[in-house]
């Protein structure tokens, strides 16, 4: 029997990531199935018992789940300790270990497919949700100089800034962007998903920037049409979903597949 994994939320028909772990399988050679699960609103905790009732060995966990995953955890990675947020689920006798593998998967996709060094750079992230919790100790462990958390709700970005003080960190609202340039513009929040730019100055980029969007799709979003046209190299999150999802697969399964070969297939649409 293979051993079984999935992917639980809601909504969870668009995911990608049964193709991914299913590459990941052939690959490695693991029997590995990974199914999707959608789980009610409400019913996120009763799912997860049922699939580990069930034999399930691990999930990963997407929106709006990432914060109920990391209470009912047992026992948590240190990076999803800062995040309070887990990605990964991995039954253990007794316990449930959380993990969050999304920081890991940007950062690598940054630094590793896109070759653009973090070092000493000038970093904004907009968003202070889950994606952008998980996203800011593994972007300050690689020593930017700087950076910048900018949300809507303005309060949200000072309390995340506040806990990373120490380490250059600051918080602030989208008018105070005004006159500021930044090396590496994430966009870590949800209005692409809604076809939407949060409200961004002109100039932000600076020269050679890579202004990075999670969201990935055919199209780019209207925040990389934006970036596209002020001249900076643009990114979605394609790579980060790949990247993260092979963290996980290195928890559960302790080797970690080749990626590069995974992110070539997705965009040329020929993974199966
Ligand atoms: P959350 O719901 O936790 O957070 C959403 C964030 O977006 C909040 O900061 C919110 O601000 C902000 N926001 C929402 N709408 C707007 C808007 N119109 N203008 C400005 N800010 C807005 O979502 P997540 O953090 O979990 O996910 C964020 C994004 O990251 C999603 O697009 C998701 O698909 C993507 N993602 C991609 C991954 C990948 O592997 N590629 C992995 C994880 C996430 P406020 O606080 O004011 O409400």
């Amino acid at each position: 029997m293979s051993d079984k994994y999935a992917l639980i939320g809601n909504p969870v028909a668009h995911s990608f990531s049964p193709l991914i772990h299913a590459e990941f399988a052939r690959q490695t050679g693991h029997d590995v199935e990974y199914t999707r699960l959608l789980a009610p609103l409400d019913g996120f905790a009763a799912a997860v018992e049922q699939f580990r009732a069930q034999g399930g060995k691990g999930l990963n966990v997407t929106l709006p789940f990432k914060l109920e995953a990391y209470k009912l955890s047992t026992r948590h990675s240190a990076r999803a300790e800062h995040a309070q947020a887990v990605n990964t689920l991995k039954f253990e006798d007794g316990a449930v270990f959380g993990d969050n593998t999304d920081g890991a998967g940007l950062v690598r996709d940054i630094e590793v497919n896109l070759g653009f060094p973090i070092v000493a750079m000038r970093v904004l992230l907009m968003g202070a949700g889950g994606a952008a919790r998980g996203a800011l100790l593994p972007l300050l462990e690689k020593k930017p100089v700087t950076v910048v958390i900018a949300n809507r709700t303005v309060e949200k970005a000072h309390e995340l800034a506040q806990r990373f003080f120490h380490q250059g960190c600051s918080g602030c609202g989208y008018d105070e962007l005004v006159n500021r340039q930044f090396d590496l513009v994430i966009n870590a929040t949800s209005a692409s998903i809604a076809g939407e730019l949060p409200p961004l100055p002109a100039h932000l980029f600076a020269p050679r920037s890579l202004v990075y969007d999670m969201m990935y799709g055919k199209e780019p979003t209207p925040f990389l049409k934006f970036a596209l046209e002020q001249g900076a190299r643009i990114a979605d999150g394609s790579g980060m979903l790949i990247e993260q999802a092979a963290e996980s697969f290195l928890i559960w399964r302790g080797v970690r597949p080749d990626t590069a070969q995974v992110i070539a297939k997705l965009r040329a649409g020929t993974l199966l």
